[in-house]
């Protein structure tokens, strides 16, 4: 699968990370290399590769009051068998445990998917329903801004730019509700919904080119999510079902509402 020798760099400090990637212009930074390895079957493998898997300023879990930092080397199977995470949004660590199977969860990590999965992803759903935000090596971005000017063409990253973590909101509850057509692979849609006092927070994957904050839904359950409401309405105006190969995009709003009723009946219960 390698077709070519390799300069290959587990740094353990990211000085030396973000030092490697500017010595070496053409350098790529790995996570778990899930996307990546299987890229580069058609692209052929890079000429110098950065693992970020030691690198300690990107391998912690911890709670702050109502805050969860994770750092972007953690793996999806951490994430998922995290008791902080488990306690503080116990939706999170039943949405890392589903994703894909368990060999890729070993090494996939949360930094690798917030770069690949704009679209179907799971994770992104759950960063904009969190309210999270990113952090790089250069600044702090809202889950928002990170995921939607985006669409599928990949991250805004300046060459260099690494991504170091996410803090999260603990709300006090949360809905994942994801409808999967095969298993083991992508969710067709993912809905992430979280209650903290009077705010929700709501993020969707799968029905449109990215995933998205849906605003009109956050409204609609700060209205109590009235039976026959036209709210809801309005987060398919505003973001209409994609269609292609996999689902009519019809087929994605009628089942992205359905996600979204039973997430309203969670939180509101
Ligand atoms: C079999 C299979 C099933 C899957 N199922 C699902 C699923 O159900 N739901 C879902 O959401 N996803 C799913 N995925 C996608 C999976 O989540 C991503 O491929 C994975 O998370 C990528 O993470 P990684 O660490 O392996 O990324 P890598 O392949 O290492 O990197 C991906 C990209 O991110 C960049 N990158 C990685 N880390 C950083 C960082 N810290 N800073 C800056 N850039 C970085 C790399 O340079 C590269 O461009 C599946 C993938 C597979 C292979």
């Amino acid at each position: 699968m390698i077709d070519k020798p390799l300069n290959w760099h587990r740094p353990a400090a990211l000085e030396d990370a973000q030092a490697l990637l500017s010595r070496f212009p053409d350098a790529v930074p790995m996570g778990g290399g899930q996307h990546l390895i299987p890229h580069w079957r058609q692209s052929g493998t890079p000429a110098t590769v950065v693992s970020l898997g030691l690198i300690p300023a990107m391998r912690h879990i911890e709670r702050h009051g109502r805050v969860l930092r994770l750092g972007a080397a953690v793996t999806l199977n951490e994430l998922a068998a995290s008791a902080a995470v488990g306690d503080g949004i116990p939706a999170l660590s039943s949405l890392a445990g589903k994703m894909g199977d368990r060999l890729m969860r070993n090494r996939a990590t949360i930094g690798g998917a917030l770069c690949t999965t704009s679209q179907a992803g799971c994770l992104p759903a759950a960063m904009l329903g969190t309210r999270a935000v990113v952090h790089t090596t250069a600044r702090d971005i809202a889950a928002h801004d990170w995921f939607q000017p985006r669409g599928p063409g990949g991250p805004t990253l300046e060459k260099g730019e690494l991504i170091v973590g996410v803090s999260l909101r603990i709300p006090d509850a949360a809905s994942h509700q994801c409808l999967r057509l095969i298993p083991g692979r992508f969710a067709l849609l993912t809905v992430f919904a979280t209650r903290a006092g009077h705010e929700f927070g709501v993020g969707i994957s799968g029905l449109s080119a990215s995933a998205f904050r849906a605003f009109a839904a956050e409204a609609w359950l700060a209205g109590g999510a009235a039976a026959g409401s036209t709210g809801l309405d309005r987060v398919f105006e505003e973001h209409p079902g994609q269609s292609d190969i996999q689902a009519h995009g019809a087929y994605r709003e009628a089942q992205a509402r359905r996600l979204l009723k039973k997430a309203a009946e969670a939180l509101l219960a």
